[in-house]
């Protein structure tokens, strides 16, 4: 099954990267605020550069002077199985197996831009109206 992983990106300013393998790369989406697991939470997720699929376990530093300085940690990682659509599409429904985030989410392009897209949580069973998200690393 395809890799997915949310990196928590300690750069400039706070926000987290959600890579998801498709087609031998990691499409890739930073969130600013992070996922979450509350059905209630839309998400601002700006669909970023493709990544190799080799950084889906990457832990470290990006040294100063390269863009996205700062420490990268994994947020949570796992597999996911695809329900329908593509980046193309504008629209990724997807179901998530990882350590905090589970069960069913859709991305989808928000109307008359090209890289912002909305995160939302399907209201599953897994779904978690009082959830907050916790960072693995201080601020
Ligand atoms: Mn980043």
């Amino acid at each position: 099954m395809p890799a997915f992983v949310v990196h928590e990106h300690h750069a400039s300013r706070l926000h987290f990267d959600v890579r998801l393998e498709m087609d031998g790369i990691l499409a890739s989406w930073a969130v600013p605020k992070g996922p979450s697991m509350n059905p209630h939470d839309k998400r601002l997720a700006i669909h970023v550069e493709d990544h190799p699929l080799s950084y889906a376990s990457f832990e470290g530093v990006i040294p100063e002077n390269h863009y996205g300085a700062g420490h990268v940690y994994i947020w949570d990682h796992g597999t996911y199985d695809l329900v329908s659509g593509s980046v193309r599409a504008g629209r990724i429904a997807f179901v998530v197996q990882g350590k905090k985030l589970n069960g069913r989410f859709t991305l989808v392009r928000m109307k008359g831009t090209e890289k912002e897209w909305l995160l939302i949580k399907a209201n599953d069973r897994f779904a978690d109206p009082s959830f907050v998200l916790k960072t693995v690393h201080p601020v």
